[in-house]
């Protein structure tokens, strides 16, 4: 990645920092996921959209991005990354498009809030699997590529959750704030190969994840955000796309994209 740093100061190159560069992000077919594909397109990497679902948006994410950016290649690929076989095959199949992997975004997550009380053990286990388990199928294999390629970035999609706690999120809690101690475990191992591993936790962020907040519990939790506003997924990307185009002496860290919420 040291050649990727030394890329963003060359004049005419900085616009397209990651050029060249394979980028796999997990749940990019709408929200936080889809904001990261397109801020990572914009500096030149090539990239592959995982999806659940969603096959038409994330199709249609792909061929927008590559008609916007010129000499990007972005594929969509269905995988359930809580399930390890399938979140296995999706970098593989990764490895056989692009034949390496720089960068890989874990930011599929799910919610199924229920106090302690009332959860289930399908809603615990669900959200563990899905936003704490897929970061041990998905980053392993990745991360191997990595070390081929002499470097590369992994940034984990957090929440402030994981910091604050919340009522009704013991298990999203749990996982969020496992990826943090997973992040910081992992930075340590790979720091001798100049793979860098983060976090960004975001704040209450405008997508379809809370989207279904009722109005006066949405007006209770702005007037308590010090910037009296929910975040953009944008803002969030754009903090992905700090580590991965100009972070490679920041390792092992949590970067807060709240609005001052928890500090
Ligand atoms: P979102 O619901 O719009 O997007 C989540 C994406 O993950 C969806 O595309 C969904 O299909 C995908 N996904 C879910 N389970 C999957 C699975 N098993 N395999 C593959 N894809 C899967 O929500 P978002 O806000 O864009 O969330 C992105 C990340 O940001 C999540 O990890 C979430 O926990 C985190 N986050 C969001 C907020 C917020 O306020 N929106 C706050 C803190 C953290």
């Amino acid at each position: 990645m040291t050649a990727v740093l030394e890329q963003t100061r060359t004049p005419g190159l900085a616009a397209r920092p990651l050029a060249g560069k394979v980028a796999v992000i997990t749940g990019a077919a709408r929200g936080i996921g889809a904001a990261i594909a397109r801020e990572l397109a914009a500096c030149g990497t090539n990239l592959v959209i995982d999806y659940a679902h969603s096959v038409g948006p994330a199709e249609g994410l792909a061929r927008s991005l590559m008609s916007e950016y010129r000499g990007v290649e972005a594929v969509a690929v269905q995988a359930d990354v809580a399930d390890e076989a399938q979140a296995r095959g999706l970098i593989a199949q990764a490895l056989r498009r692009f034949d390496r992997i720089n960068i890989l975004i874990n930011n599929a997550g799910i919610t199924r809030d229920r106090t302690l009380r009332k959860m289930t053990i399908e809603q615990w286990r669900e959200v563990i699997e899905t936003d704490l388990n897929s970061l041990f199928y998905c980053t392993q294999p990745a991360v191997e590529s990595m070390i081929e390629a002499g470097g590369g970035r992994v940034v984990n999609i957090s929440s402030i959750t994981a910091e604050s706690g919340n009522v009704g999120q013991t298990n999203y809690a749990a996982a969020k704030g496992g990826m943090i101690s997973f992040t910081r475990s992992l930075a340590l191992e790979l720091a001798r190969y100049d793979i860098t591993v983060n976090c960004v936790a975001p704040g209450f962020t405008e997508t379809d994840m809370v989207a279904t907040i009722p109005g006066e519990i949405r007006d209770m939790i702005v007037g308590r955000i010090p910037l009296k506003r929910f975040g953009t997924p944008e803002e969030v990307a754009a903090a992905v796309r700090f580590l991965c185009a100009e972070g490679g002496y920041i390792t092992g860290q949590v970067i807060n994209v709240n609005g001052g919420l928890y500090m």
